[in-house]
């Protein structure tokens, strides 16, 4: 076995041909030499949210990557259909959480690597643990979660008197996803490129195949078999509801599907496309997660050395037929509620924060309920837990210029949920307060803003 050192240069052999040679491709602050390859290893904390397919490709990837403090954090525990590609978790896995075992799996096999495993919600933790990253890097399956670490890291984000994002503010996100053979890669710095709110309309809602299409002129195996599903199950069984687990329903839709596939020649009806196209099954494609990783790896590098420009700024991925791949600049959004400067709200010195909380509760645009407010760091007011809520309840009543240190202006935090009815989710809000008439703070000043 090779010792430890020649184990080392030459696992740091092709980082450092990256790291140790300036080029024409580097970014602005670039500084090739060791002590840059030391410094990544030693000042730069990853954070990885989600641990499972792409998730463990990422762990895997930035410890290979040379970088050395690590932070994975996951609320799910391994389960039998994870083990094909979450390749990490072995059978006997099975039940534990996944960040645990990952964090384990990847230190022991590359030396010198630590990787703290946190096994819960990605909101169980307060704002403050977030801050603490260099990068935040996301393998997630969820729109909801990404809005959610979007927000948090966004609101770090400060602007200076001009609207001009501070740069040493900024915490950047790398955001990776797949579904089935395409994925993509994104980079976000917040203030500079936009945020996953400026394009949360990348993702429109699950489009149905029209049931005229299926009813008519039926063209694929998938609109053969929505038909026996959503049409010819209802006229044969007149009352009685379709229940995808079971086996038998299943199979009558099949075989349905199957004749109405053959009436109009249309080739690839199966029994396990059958279950797929029903219960709306995408698969996960072990290759696509890899692919996707190593891109959303790189770019970490990118942004911690400098070494190169990063994408600009949206990667996607296509593999469905040969292959494809294509890199779009998007846009900010200039009004964007999460990485802008904020809603600005003035309010009179003896504002208090019961009053302010209502204020935001009712605000049109905000639509938060449910308010809790950090400032600073500081909690002023949490709803939950209890022992926080009665912690901060005296708080209530006191004026939140006098909370906030009598700055006359300054940046809260608002937790809480937005949406209606089964619809709720977790949000955050980044609002500015200006107190009317302190320091020469004057009704002018806030003109185009709110
Ligand atoms: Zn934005």
């Amino acid at each position: 076995m090779a010792d430890a050192t020649t184990q080392q240069s030459s696992r740091s052999r092709d980082l450092d041909k990256l790291l140790l040679r300036p080029g024409h491709l580097v970014g602005p602050a670039f500084e090739p030499g060791t002590e840059l390859r030391d410094d990544l290893q030693k000042y730069v904390r990853i954070l990885v949210v989600g641990a499972g397919g792409l998730g463990c490709e990422l762990l895997k990837d930035l410890a290979l990557s040379g970088f050395k403090n690590l932070e994975v954090i996951d609320m799910d525990r391994i389960e039998v259909s994870n083990l094909n590609r979450q390749f990490l978790f072995r059978l006997e896995d099975v039940g534990k959480p996944k960040a645990e075992v990952a964090a384990k799996r990847v230190m022991e096999r590359v030396s010198g690597v630590n990787i703290v495993p946190h096994f819960c919600r990605i909101e169980d933790k307060e704002l403050e643990f977030y801050s603490e990253f260099s990068i935040i890097v996301l393998g997630l399956d969820s729109i909801e979660a990404r809005s959610y670490i979007n927000a948090v890291a966004c609101g770090f984000l400060e602007y200076d008197s001009n609207d001009n994002p501070q740069e040493q503010t900024m915490k950047p996100m790398v955001d990776g996803g797949t579904e089935g053979f395409k994925g993509h890669a994104r980079v976000i710095l917040p203030g500079m490129t936009p945020c996953f709110e400026c394009t949360i309309w990348l993702f429109p809602p699950q489009v149905k195949f029209p049931l005229c299409t299926l009813a008519e002129t039926p063209r694929t195996a998938a609109h053969c078999i929505e038909y026996a599903h959503l049409i010819k199950w209802d006229e044969v069984h007149s009352g009685k509801s379709f229940d995808p687990d079971n086996p038998e329903h299943m199979q009558w839709v099949y075989l349905e599907a199957a004749k109405r596939a053959e009436l109009f020649g249309i080739p690839g009806v199966t029994y396990s496309l059958t279950q797929g196209v029903v219960k709306n099954i995408i698969p996960a494609i072990a290759s696509t997660n890899a692919i996707i990783s190593a891109a959303c790896a790189l770019e970490t590098l990118k942004i911690a050395s400098g070494c190169s420009k990063t994408l600009s700024n949206y990667l996607t991925y296509n593999g469905v037929e040969g292959l494809h791949t294509k890199v779009t600049e998007f846009v900010k959004d200039k009004d964007c509620l999460v990485c802008g400067p904020g809603i600005l709200i003035e309010l009179d010195t003896s504002v208090t924060l019961k009053m302010f909380i209502d204020l935001v509760e009712d605000h049109p645009k905000l639509l938060v309920s449910g308010a809790s407010v950090t400032h600073r760091g500081k909690n002023l007011y949490m709803q939950a837990p209890p022992v926080l809520e009665e912690m901060t309840r005296s708080n209530l009543s006191l004026p939140l210029f006098e909370l906030m240190d009598k700055f006359p202006k300054g940046v809260v935090h608002v937790t809480g949920t937005a949406g209606k009815g089964d619809n709720r989710q977790s949000c955050l809000r980044k609002l500015r307060v200006a107190f009317k008439g302190v320091d020469g703070i004057t009704d002018t000043d806030m003109a185009g803003g709110a």
